[in-house]
């Protein structure tokens, strides 16, 4: 059988640039771990022995640094890159989402569509399972089917969140540390700074799927607008999705495609003030069908290898990987840039703190030392006074002693 391609290893991803970071960043801490305890026993010993060398405060402040430490390092073992997915109903997110995994994971085109957020996340685990709030009970999900009815069972509020955890073995995305997030479809009567507020914050990137047939609604719009006003800078990509049909149906698709990157670079540079027009056009706006990469990377095995494919679909197909290749090297900048600069100025903070303490100790330590050479030296020179006074004294009472002497015996001699 062909291999699939997702369980070619791809070393080269964009994405390496955070998961090596991260390696990198654990191996440090564990370094700084383990200098905080070689400095912590010392410190016991420190105190042990002279008491004026270090504060009590200053050591319990340096003994909570091997919590604080392991602390960060349970911090860095968790963090990931997270892209949250937006637009209106049936634009094609799910489907979108499936064909960046590479395998069909989310309920699309099942007459199922999705009104709660939706993350899918790697578990190391071999069998992938569903968390459905309120509930925390890991539920086993065998198929596809089984996640869309018990999805639609649920009365669930749109601004809960059901967590599909995915083994990380099947899938690179997964295995590389990003989090996928649906939105439930966008529209005016949204709660969106809601949404924002529990689901967006810490988000990397966020990709809005439009209808091609479509154009950009004021709900998305409006969307973007209050993630700029809470996140500096936030990293959007706009996918004109659908391109499949337009290619089919439009005479003039070359113009259709100038109008939606017109409008893309209106609202993204004129409106949100992000990107240059340049960045834009080329980087950011993507015409791409999310059905065709669906049906080209993980082929639906009960219809016919060629069915599903509009003419001309390679070019589509290649947009969409330039797409994704675009979105890796970002969402993994973005996420080296948010999540480790946080924690390289705190192991800055640890270091320094731990240098000063020493070299504070050895300081007082060494004029300690002095303080007491030169009490020695004032005492022995004491000692010595004492001592030549003490036989100056001897001396001359000695010499009385003898002069009395000599009298007495005089006078008894007499
Ligand atoms: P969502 O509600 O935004 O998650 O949309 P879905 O991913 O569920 O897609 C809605 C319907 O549109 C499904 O039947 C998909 O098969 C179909 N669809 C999605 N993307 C495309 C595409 O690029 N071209 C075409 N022709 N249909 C698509």
């Amino acid at each position: 059988a062909p291999m699939r391609q997702n369980s070619v290893p791809n070393g080269n991803s964009p994405l390496k640039l955070f998961t090596q970071a991260k390696t990198t960043i654990t191996d440090i801490f564990k370094h700084i771990s383990t200098y905080v305890n070689d400095s912590n026993i010392f410190l016991a010993d420190v105190t042990k022995s002279d008491k004026k060398l270090l504060t009590v405060d200053k050591h319990d402040d340096l003994q909570q640094l091997k919590e604080k430490v392991t602390r960060i390092l349970t911090i860095i073992s968790r963090d990931h890159m997270k892209v949250v997915f937006f637009g209106r109903t049936s634009n094609g997110k799910s489907t979108v989402m499936n064909a960046m995994l590479r395998e069909r994971i989310l309920p699309a085109g099942m007459g199922h569509t999705t009104n709660c957020f939706l993350q899918i996340e790697g578990t190391d685990k071999l069998d992938a399972y569903v968390l459905v709030p309120p509930s925390d009970e890991p539920k086993s999900i065998v198929s596809l089917k089984d996640l869309g009815s018990a999805l639609s069972r649920e009365k669930l509020n749109s601004d809960s969140l059901v967590k599909i955890l995915y083994p990380k073995e099947k899938c690179r995305l997964l295995r590389d540390d990003v989090i996928l997030v649906d939105s439930p479809g966008i529209d005016v009567s949204a709660n969106l700074d809601q949404w924002i507020e529990d689901h967006c914050l810490d988000a990397d990137v966020f990709v809005l799927v439009v209808s091609a047939e479509a154009t950009i609604t004021v709900a998305e719009k409006k969307f973007l607008h209050n993630v700029a006003q809470r996140l500096s800078n936030p990293n959007i990509f706009i996918l004109m999705n659908r391109w499949d049909a337009i290619v089919n149906e439009e005479e003039n698709v070359d113009k259709v495609r100038q109008q939606h990157l017109e409008r893309g670079m209106e609202f993204l540079c004129d409106e949100l003030h992000l990107y240059d027009r340049k960045v834009v056009a080329d980087y950011r706006v993507f015409f791409v069908s999310a059905r065709e990469a669906v049906l080209h990377r993980a082929p639906d095995p009960s219809s016919s290898p060629r069915t599903g494919f509009a003419e001309g679909y390679k070019e589509r197909l290649t947009e969409f990987t330039k797409f994704e290749q675009e979105f890796e090297k970002c969402i993994s900048k973005a996420a080296v840039r948010t999540k480790f600069e946080q924690h390289t100025n705190r192991g800055k903070e640890i270091i320094n703190l731990l240098r000063d303490t020493m070299v504070n100790i050895t300081d007082k330590s060494h004029s300690l030392k002095q303080q007491t050479v030169q009490k020695r030296t004032e005492e022995s020179e004491k000692h010595d006074f004492i001592e030549k006074e003490l036989k100056s004294m001897m001396e001359t009472t000695k010499d009385r002693i003898r002069h009395v002497s000599e009298d007495v015996y005089k006078r008894v001699a007499q």
